[in-house]
C-alpha cells in the first residue's frame, strides 16, 4: 500500500498540474517503452530505467507550467492552454524529498517551461538541483537545458545532474521554424549541445551523457530526415540515446488541427535507431521508399534483409557476430547467447534457437543450421 505523502495540498495539487504538464516529454530514462506508462494514482511517476540497467519511479514534473515561448505544438506555449502554475526551487525540492520518503520516487527528472527569459528560468531549475543535492541526494537527476541558457549555467547543470538533455524537436533548421518559430536550431540548440558534448569528451563530465527528442510528425519531416539527424547527433556529438515521440495534437494549440502521427511510426523509428547505435548498420543501409520513410508493415531489418538476399542464409555454427546482427529476429544479447552455447557443442535443431532467445519465425528463414536450413526450402525466402 502507497505511504501517505506529507507534502502539503497546495503543493500536491502544483505537483498534480506540472506533473501532468511534463508527459509529452520522452528524452528522459523514462523513454520510448516506459515512457507513457504511468501508475493510475501516481500519474507524474514514471518508471525509468537508468543507463545502468537498474529500473526506477522518476518523479517527472516542470518548474514551471507557462511559457513565454510559442511552439506551435506545445500545450505549455504562449496562447496555449497551460495555467500559470510554479514550483519555487525550495517547494519542488520538498516535494520530491516527502516522494522519496514514502518511497515513492527515487530519481528526479526536472524540466520547465520558460517565464522572463529562458536565464531567470534555468536559474531556477539550478536553483533546485543546488537544494536537492544539497539535500543529500546522489541518486539520478536528470535537467532539461533550455534553450538560450548560459554557458556557465549549462557547465553547473553538467556538474549537478546525472544526465541533461536539450529537445531539438525538429531534424533540420527549416523544420523547427515550422513549429517552434522562437528557437534557432545552431544559437538555441546546437551551440549547447556541443558544449555539453566537448565537456564530456574533456572527460568534465563522465556521468551519463546526453539524450535529446524529437516531436515525430508535427513538422512534415520524413523517417529519413530524422534518421540522417540522430546519425550525426550518434557520430558528432556522441549522444547516448535519441527518443521519438509521436505527435500529438493538444486542444488550444497552434497544431491542435493537425492529426496524431500513428505510434508505428515511432515504433519503426525506434526500430530504425537500433540498428544505426547496436548492429552496425550505416544510415545509407536504412531502407526507405521514394519518399523517405520507413516500411510500416515490416521492421527495418527484415526490410533490409529482404533487399539483400545475396547476404543469406548465415551458418548459426560459424558466423561471426556482425552477421549474426544482420538476420532479423536476432539482436545483441541473443547473437552474444549463441556464441555462447555454439562454443559448447555444435548447433543443429530449431529448440537450439529457442534456447538462445532466437525469433524463430523471423530469423529461420535467413538461417542455416549446421549446414541446414532451419526451415523447409519451400517456406523459406530465397
Ligand atoms: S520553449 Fe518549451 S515549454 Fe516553451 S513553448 Fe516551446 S516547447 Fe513549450
Amino acid at each position: 500500500m502507497a505511504v501517505a505523502v506529507r507534502s502539503a495540498p497546495a503543493l500536491l495539487d502544483k505537483l498534480e498540474r506540472l506533473g501532468q504538464a511534463a508527459r509529452y516529454d520522452l528524452s528522459c530514462a523514462c523513454g520510448p517503452t516506459a515512457g507513457r506508462s504511468r501508475g493510475a494514482d501516481d500519474r507524474w511517476i514514471y518508471p525509468a530505467v537508468l543507463p545502468s540497467g537498474e529500473r526506477i519511479p522518476l518523479l517527472k514534473v516542470l518548474q514551471e507550467g507557462r511559457c513565454d515561448r510559442g511552439c506551435r505544438y506545445c500545450a505549455q506555449g504562449h496562447g496555449g492552454v497551460a495555467d500559470a502554475t510554479s514550483f519555487t526551487p525550495e517547494e519542488l525540492t520538498r516535494v520530491f524529498f516527502d516522494l522519496r520518503q514514502a518511497g515513492r520516487v527515487d530519481g528526479l527528472f526536472l524540466s520547465s517551461a520558460i517565464r522572463g527569459g529562458a536565464v531567470g528560468s534555468m536559474d531556477r531549475m539550478l536553483a533546485t538541483a543546488e537544494l536537492v543535492r544539497r539535500s543529500g541526494f546522489r541518486g539520478y537527476l536528470h535537467l532539461k537545458l533550455i534553450p538560450g541558457s548560459g554557458a556557465d549555467q549549462i557547465d553547473r547543470a553538467m556538474q549537478l545532474a546525472t544526465r541533461v538533455s536539450v529537445n531539438l524537436e525538429a531534424p533540420t533548421a527549416f523544420h523547427l521554424q515550422r513549429v517552434a518559430p522562437s528557437k534557432h536550431l545552431e544559437r538555441h540548440l546546437l551551440a549547447a549541445m556541443r558544449q555539453v558534448a566537448a565537456a564530456e569528451a574533456a572527460g568534465r563530465f563522465a556521468r551519463a551523457g546526453q539524450t535529446t527528442q524529437f516531436v515525430v510528425g508535427a513538422a512534415d519531416e520524413t523517417d529519413r530526415d530524422l534518421a540522417r539527424a540522430s546519425d550525426w547527433l550518434y557520430r558528432r556529438l556522441r549522444l547516448r540515446r535519441v527518443y521519438y515521440s509521436a505527435f500529438q495534437p493538444v486542444p488550444g494549440t497552434a497544431l491542435a488541427h493537425r492529426p496524431a502521427t500513428p505510434p508505428l511510426r515511432e515504433h519503426r523509428l525506434y526500430q530504425m535507431d537500433f540498428l544505426l547505435r547496436k548492429y552496425g548498420f550505416a544510415l545509407g543501409e536504412i531502407p526507405f521508399d521514394e519518399g523517405g520513410a520507413l516500411a510500416r508493415d515490416r521492421d527495418p531489418k527484415t526490410a533490409w534483409a529482404e533487399q539483400h538476399p545475396e547476404r543469406f542464409p548465415v551458418e548459426v555454427n560459424t558466423a561471426p557476430v556482425a552477421e549474426l546482427l544482420r538476420v532479423p529476429g536476432i539482436g545483441p544479447r541473443t547473437a552474444a547467447r549463441l556464441l555462447e552455447l555454439r562454443g559448447a557443442e555444435k548447433l543443429r535443431g530449431r529448440s537450439a534457437l529457442r534456447a538462445a532467445g532466437v525469433a524463430v519465425r523471423l530469423a529461420a528463414p535467413y538461417l542455416l543450421l549446421d549446414g541446414r536450413r532451419a526451415v523447409p526450402r519451400q517456406l523459406g525466402l530465397f
